[in-house]
C-alpha cells in the first residue's frame, strides 16, 4: 500500500507569528495519488463513521478520475460545508478511524481530500447552477435529495416558512437542507457575523474566514436568507415570528456559556474565559492595540487551563498576538489530552509548553488587582476511571506558583438557557433542551439540535443534528 500523502504546512517558526492558514492543502496531483489509495470497499466502513453520511468512496473515485466538479457535487449532496469540515472535523475518530486501509497502514486521508475538493470548487465553480448544467444534477427539489431527507415521499410546499435560531453548523446544515426542500428559510443570528463558533471561536489560522463566507454564499445561492444582529427572545419572539408567517422553528443556539473554575481570585484583570478571549481576538481584533479601543493587554507570559481544542486554539492565538511564553496546564497526562492530536502537535511545534498533571488552586494578584501568578497543585493519576474510561487524577499535596500575567480558562462550556426558557421548552438538569428521537422539543413545531441539546460537542455532530431535524420539519409541515 502506497504511503499517505502528507499535507504541506507553514514553517512553525514563521506561522507562530502570523494568522495565515497553517496547513496548505493538496495539489491536484497529490489529491489524485491519495484518492488512488482508496479500495472502494463494497461495505465502506468509513461512511458509518460520518454523521452526515457523505458518499465517501463516491467522491474519492471522482477525484481519482480527475473529475473534481463531480466530486464536489457528491459531497455537497450531503454536506453544505465541506471546506469547513475538511479542516476541523476529527476525521481520525470518525471516517478515517473506520477506514479499512487504516487496519494495516495509514487510513485514506478523507478529510484532506474533502478539503481539496471544497477548495478546488471555491476557485473553479462560480454558481450551483453551473454544477447543475455540467453534472446533470438538479440542486433544488431533486428527487434523490427529497428521498434522502424525508424517507417518506411527503409532498413539500415551497411557500412554508421555516425559522432557524443561530447560524452555527447545526443551523447552517438545517437551513441548507430546508432550502433544498423548497422551503422559505430564514436564519436569525444574534451576532453581526454568521457561522457561530466557526466564525468567532475557531481561529482563522485553522479556518480562514473566506472559507466559511464562501460556504455561506453557497447557502444563500440555494435561497437561504440571513438576519444578523437579531437575538431571538429579545429582538424578536416566537410569537412575532408566527405573526410573520413562520410555521416551523429550529433552535440551534449552541453552548456559549463558559464553565468557571470556582477558585479564589478569578475576577483579577488578565484572566479571560476562552470564549471571550477568542471572540475578542477573532471578531474584534482585540489582539491589535492599534486597531481597537479595548485591546487585550499583551504581556510576556500566559497560561491556558484545559487541553481540548479550545485550549489549543487559545494557546496558539496567544503566541500569535505576541506572548513569548505560553503554557498549557492540564490535570491529566498527554495520553488523556482531549484535543485532536494534530492540534496538540501544532501547538507544541509553535512553542507552546505543556505542563501535565497540574491543576490550578488559586490566582494570585498584585496590589492593582492584576494577575501575577497561578498557584497549581501537582497531580497523580489513580486507578479509578471516569465515565469516559479516563484515569481520575488526585492531588499529591505538592504545589508551585507559575508566574504569568495572563490566563485563559478553557475548561468547557455549557448551553445558555436564556432563549430556551423564553421559548418555554423543557430543559434537562444540565440546562440542555430536551428533544425526542425526532428532534422535537416539548413545544409543537419547535425542533432543536446541536450543542444546545448536547452541550459542547463537534461541528459534524451539530451538522448531523441539523440535517436530522429537516426530516421531522418536513413531516410536521406536510401534516399541517
Ligand atoms: C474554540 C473552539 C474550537 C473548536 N474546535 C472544534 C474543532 O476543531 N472541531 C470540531 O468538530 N468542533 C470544534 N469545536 C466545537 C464546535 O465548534 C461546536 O460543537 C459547534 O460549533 C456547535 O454548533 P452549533 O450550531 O450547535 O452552535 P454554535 O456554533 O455555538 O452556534 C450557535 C449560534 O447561535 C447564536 N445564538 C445564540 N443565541 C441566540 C439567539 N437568542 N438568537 C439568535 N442567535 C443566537 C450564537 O451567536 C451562535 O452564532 C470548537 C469549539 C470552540 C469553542
Ligand atoms: S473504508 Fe477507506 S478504503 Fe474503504 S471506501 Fe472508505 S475510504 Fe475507501
Amino acid at each position: 500500500m502506497k504511503k499517505r500523502q502528507s499535507m504541506r504546512e507553514q514553517d512553525p517558526k514563521i506561522r507562530a507569528n502570523n494568522f495565515d492558514e497553517v496547513t496548505l492543502g493538496y495539489t491536484e496531483e497529490e489529491a489524485i495519488l491519495e484518492a488512488k489509495r482508496c479500495l472502494h470497499c463494497k461495505n465502506p466502513l468509513c461512511m458509518g463513521g460520518c454523521p452526515v453520511s457523505i458518499d465517501i468512496p463516491g467522491f474519492i473515485k471522482k477525484i481519482a478520475e480527475r473529475d473534481f466538479k463531480a466530486a464536489y457535487q457528491v459531497i455537497t449532496n450531503r454536506n453544505a460545508l465541506p471546506g469547513v469540515t475538511g479542516r476541523v472535523c476529527s476525521q481520525e475518530k470518525q471516517c478515517e478511524g473506520s477506514c479499512i486501509v487504516g487496519i494495516k497502514g495509514e487510513p485514506v486521508a478523507i478529510g484532506n481530500l474533502e478539503r481539496f475538493v471544497a477548495d478546488w470548487a471555491r476557485k473553479n465553480v462560480k454558481e450551483p447552477c453551473e454544477l447543475e448544467a455540467s453534472c446533470g444534477i438538479k440542486l433544488k427539489h431533486s428527487l434523490e435529495e427529497k428521498e434522502s431527507v424525508t424517507h417518506t415521499g411527503d409532498s413539500v410546499s415551497s411557500v412554508k416558512k421555516v425559522a432557524i435560531f443561530g447560524s452555527g453548523p447545526a443551523g447552517l446544515a438545517c437551513a441548507g437542507d430546508c432550502a433544498k426542500m423548497g422551503y422559505n428559510v430564514t436564519v436569525f443570528e444574534a451576532w453581526h457575523a454568521l457561522g457561530g463558533v466557526l466564525s468567532y471561536g475557531i481561529p482563522i489560522f485553522r479556518l480562514p474566514a473566506e472559507i466559511l463566507s464562501s460556504e455561506i454564499e453557497y447557502l444563500k445561492s440555494l435561497g437561504v436568507k440571513f438576519k444578523t444582529n437579531t437575538a431571538i427572545g429579545k429582538t424578536l419572539t416566537l410569537h412575532d415570528l408566527k405573526e410573520l408567517g413562520f410555521e416551523a422553528f429550529f433552535v440551534s443556539t449552541g453552548a456559549g456559556a463558559p464553565y468557571s473554575l470556582n477558585i479564589p481570585n478569578e475576577d483579577l484583570s488578565g484572566i479571560y474565559t476562552a470564549n471571550d478571549f477568542l471572540t475578542r481576538v477573532t471578531l474584534m481584533n482585540a489582539g491589535n492595540s492599534a486597531l481597537v479601543d479595548n485591546p487585550i493587554n499583551i504581556g510576556d507570559r500566559a497560561l491556558v487551563i484545559g487541553a481540548g481544542d479550545v485550549a489549543m486554539d487559545s494557546a496558539r492565538t496567544l503566541r500569535r498576538i505576541g506572548f513569548k511564553t505560553v503554557y498549557i496546564v492540564y490535570r491529566r497526562t498527554e495520553d488523556e489530552v482531549p484535543a485532536r492530536h494534530e492540534e496538540m502537535s501544532h501547538a507544541g511545534d509553535e512553542g507552546v509548553i505543556f505542563k501535565f498533571l497540574m491543576t490550578p488552586l488559586e490566582f494570585i494578584g498584585d496590589n492593582a488587582g492584576k494577575l501575577k501568578g497561578v498557584k497549581v497543585a501537582k497531580m497523580v493519576l489513580t486507578d479509578e476511571v471516569d465515565n469516559l474510561g479516563r484515569k481520575m487524577p488526585k492531588q499529591t499535596g505538592e504545589s508551585e506558583v507559575i508566574d504569568v500575567d495572563t490566563a485563559v480558562v478553557a475548561i468547557g462550556q455549557s448551553s445558555n438557557p436564556t432563549l430556551a426558557k423564553c421559548l418555554g421548552v423543557t430543559l434537562n438538569k444540565k440546562q440542555h433542551i430536551v428533544i425526542d428521537e425526532n428532534m422535537q422539543t416539548s413545544v409543537a413545531g419547535v425542533f432543536a439540535g446541536g450543542d444546545i441539546t448536547t452541550g459542547a460537542a463537534t461541528v459534524i455532530a451539530a451538522m448531523g443534528a441539523g440535517k436530522a431535524a429537516v426530516r421531522s420539519i418536513v413531516k410536521y409541515l406536510s401534516a399541517k
